[in-house]
């Protein structure tokens, strides 16, 4: 039988607001809720399809849904027995019977307390594997293969735990379920208490002869060779992730992934800022004052620079291009040389007699500290 139209059901317009939405749902159900109408099927059934209708109309989110995709898009699951709606407008629940409660129980327990009332499949873990790699590497790329330390399905008993020739058997405990139901009658009424089963461990099978090589856990511990490829960029802390190459999932649930974690090793002439590299250049008082051309490496080898006359100590050239390249994108950071002037610590006679030279020539007075140090301070303190 198709399904109703939701606003025909509590006879609403599209537009309808959440207000008179719920005046009709409110209006319907108590018209043909079970207390007035005993032993009437036809109004149970209406009753029902009225709270499907209002459980989606009330919900912004769930009504938006409806109005683009109908009933088709309200998956399975959305309702659910015992969650249905109306739940907080009623205080009235007696005529249901205790497996409603039951029901509600069974969702609040099996929801909020974590107590596994279905097992379904379970998606594997994500593994983490750290890789370190030079900023060369870093800035060209590079294919790998890795050795990931991973659990992976016993190959001998094909995950199952149990002995190669036997079957994993439903748990006489459970009856497969994973969990047990007590009944509890208090003055307050009945309640369903359900805990996980300890016969199976809330799996709801028994392995009784297992596997051998697993020890019946199903896994192993495996070191698994994974190709995988680094793309040029990749800085300290980038992620690359390969799909479905983590641990196995459970009870046909997909593999989880693997996250390659890069850290990019400090390198010995570049500093790495983003995608811009830095060099420290050092020259000389004189290359500074006269200009020169150096040669400064790369990460493709080296290239020339020209110096300028009177470059200052600290002046940054920058080579375009000659940085990271940009991993998301075309282009390629620059590359920063930052030029730093030495000043010579020993000079000899004919160096300084030139120097002095020089002063004069400038017109600078040179105090020479022939004296010494200590007798410079003497001289200054005047004693
Ligand atoms: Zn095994
Ligand atoms: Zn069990």
């Amino acid at each position: 039988m198709a399904k109703k139209d939701y606003y025909e059901v509590l006879g609403v317009k599209r537009d309808a607001s959440e207000d008179e939405i719920k005046k009709a749902y409110r209006k319907l159900a108590r018209q043909y809720h079970p207390d007035v109408n005993k032993n009437d099927k036809d109004a149970a059934e209406k009753f029902k399809e009225i709270n499907e209708a209002y459980e989606v109309l009330k919900d912004p989110e769930k009504r938006a849904r409806y109005d683009q995709f109908g009933h088709a898009g309200m998956g399975q699951g959305d309702f659910d027995a015992g969650n249905f709606g109306g739940f907080g407008d009623f205080g009235d629940f007696g005529s249901f019977g205790g497996d409603f409660f039951g029901d509600i129980f069974e969702n609040f327990f099996g929801g909020g307390f974590g107590a596994t009332r279905r097992q379904g499949p379970v998606r594997g873990a994500d593994v983490l594997y750290d890789l370190e790699i030079s900023l060369e590497e870093a800035a060209a790329g590079i294919e790998r293969e890795i050795q990931v330390a991973r659990m992976e399905k016993c190959e001998r008993c094909q995950g199952t735990g149990a002995k190669p020739g036997t079957r994993p058997k439903t748990c006489p405990v459970c009856g497969g379920t994973g969990q047990v139901r007590n009944v509890q009658n208090t003055a307050f009424g009945r309640f369903v208490n359900i805990t996980t089963c300890t016969r199976c461990g809330g799996k709801g099978t028994i392995i009784e002869e297992p596997c051998p090589h697993c020890s019946g856990r199903g896994m192993m511990r495996a070191h698994r060779k994974i190709k995988i490829k680094v793309p040029p960029g990749v800085d300290t802390g980038s992620r690359l992730r390969v799909s479905g190459e983590g641990e196995p999932g459970e009870r046909g649930g997909p593999p989880g992934d693997l996250y390659v974690v890069i850290r990019v090793k400090p390198h010995k002439l570049f500093i790495r800022q983003g995608d811009d590299l830095i060099y420290d250049a050092h020259i000389s008082f004189v290359q500074a004052a006269l200009g020169d051309e150096i040669e400064v490496p790369t990460l493709d080898g080296r290239v020339k620079l020209k110096i300028p006359e009177g470059t200052q100590p600290g002046t940054n050239f920058r080579l375009k291009a000659k940085g990271i390249p940009h991993i998301k994108g075309y282009g390629r950071g620059d590359l920063h040389v930052r030029v730093n002037v030495v000043i010579p610590e020993k000079l000899n006679e004919k160096q300084k007699e030139i120097l002095r030279k020089f002063a004069d020539i400038s017109g600078e007075e040179i105090k020479s500290p022939s004296k010494g140090f200590f007798g410079k301070m003497k001289d200054a303190f005047g004693v």
